[in-house]
């Protein structure tokens, strides 16, 4: 239960495909939110893993989303297989 700015951040962040569980790996999933930081991003989708670009204001309803210093702007995501196991 996130409480999100509208109803359409609400549709693109919470949005799954079934092809996809993890949604970094679908190209479909545009944005991503943070639940331990509140922050959003977009899903940028690459070669080196992708990588979320955080995002000041809501493109729909222009609702002010976080400060600019709080997180930081840009959050590379390494392949899967890089990622060490804990
Ligand atoms: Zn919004
Ligand atoms: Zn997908």
């Amino acid at each position: 239960m996130n409480q999100h700015c509208c109803a359409e951040m609400r549709y693109y962040a919470e949005s799954m495909c079934d092809l996809h569980p993890d949604r970094f790996d679908c190209a479909e999933c545009h944005i991503h939110y943070d639940e331990v930081l509140g922050t959003y991003g977009l899903i940028e989708h690459s070669d080196l893993g992708g990588r979320i670009i955080s995002i000041d204001y809501c493109p729909w309803c222009g609702t002010k989303l976080r400060d600019a210093s709080a997180s930081p702007n840009v959050v590379w995501l390494r392949p899967r297989a890089e990622i060490p196991q804990a």
